[in-house]
């Protein structure tokens, strides 16, 4: 089985002494879709900025779709995909000529950028917003954009981090039909993090979790099921708080 994502004692502190990741050894299968948990502050966001080159290293060894960021920083950018959770916009740009100068900067054409533009606008439904400016959007719409940005270049890996935030129901079970259909029929694998379990139990077969920048758990959902529930079937979301209360008990 290759493997996609290959992390090796992954290290990060900031420079205010915060230790957010404590030597993280992680590994995603090509075409999986892959659930990264745990509670705030825990070093999400920051894990998948490393990993996507937003952020340096301070130790570790990280292997992207084959190549090693550090010596091919090219190809693993054309490979990925990265929806961040605090990404900012440019306010004054319409839905529109942001998606077309996003497939400018990847070395579409002009003709190639609208197309692109064109079909992902169709792709997330953002039909009835793309002349708007992003500054006007809604915190759902925001989101799906962010998404489809990521997805300008047709990135073999997508990180999506906490991507469903303001989504209401039904944008969020279209989202969801997108995500879904481009990893089982175009083979993207999906890096997902999310506070909303039920979505990761649904769509993702393995995970992570993450706690105070150490690593609990890797492998299958079931297999976390199973580890904490082993007597009863259980959902991702009762597993996982039987998990972290048992790490910080209520006095
Ligand atoms: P998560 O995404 O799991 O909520 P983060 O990766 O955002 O967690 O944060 C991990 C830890 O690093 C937290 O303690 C957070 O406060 C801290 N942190 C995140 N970004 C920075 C930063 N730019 N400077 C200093 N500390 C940060
Ligand atoms: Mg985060």
């Amino acid at each position: 089985m290759s493997t996609a994502i290959n992390i090796e004692s992954l290290f990060k502190t900031y420079p205010d002494g915060t230790q957010a990741l404590k030597g993280v050894n992680l590994s995603v299968e090509k075409g999986g879709f892959f659930a990264l948990l745990g509670p705030n502050g825990a070093g999400k966001s920051t894990l998948i900025k490393l990993v996507t080159t937003l952020y340096k290293k301070d130790e570790g060894h990280l292997m992207i779709d084959g190549s090693d960021p550090d010596i091919d920083f090219k190809r693993v950018q054309r490979a990925i995909g990265v929806a961040s959770q605090d990404n900012e916009l440019d306010p004054g740009e319409t839905v529109m000529a942001l998606l077309r100068f996003q497939g400018r900067l990847f070395g579409l054409s002009k003709t190639e950028a609208n197309k692109r533009a064109e079909e992902l606008i169709d792709l997330f439904d953002l039909q009835p917003v793309s002349d708007k400016r992003t500054a006007d959007l809604s915190g759902g719409n925001k989101r799906r954009l962010h998404c489809a940005l990521a997805l300008v270049h047709k990135p073999s890996i997508l990180f999506l981090d906490e991507p469903t935030v303001g989504m209401d129901p039904l944008a969020r079970s279209l989202f969801w039909e997108v995500i879904t259909r481009l990893n089982r029929e175009e083979g993207v694998t999906v890096f997902l993090t999310t506070q909303y379990l039920e979505e990761a139990d649904k769509h993702a077969s393995d995970m992570a979790l993450i706690v105070d920048g150490s690593i609990h758990f890797a492998g299958t959902i079931t297999g976390f099921k199973q580890l904490v529930h082993p007597q009863d079937a259980s959902s991702l979301e009762e597993s996982y708080l039987t998990y972290i209360k048992t790490l910080s008990p209520v006095c």
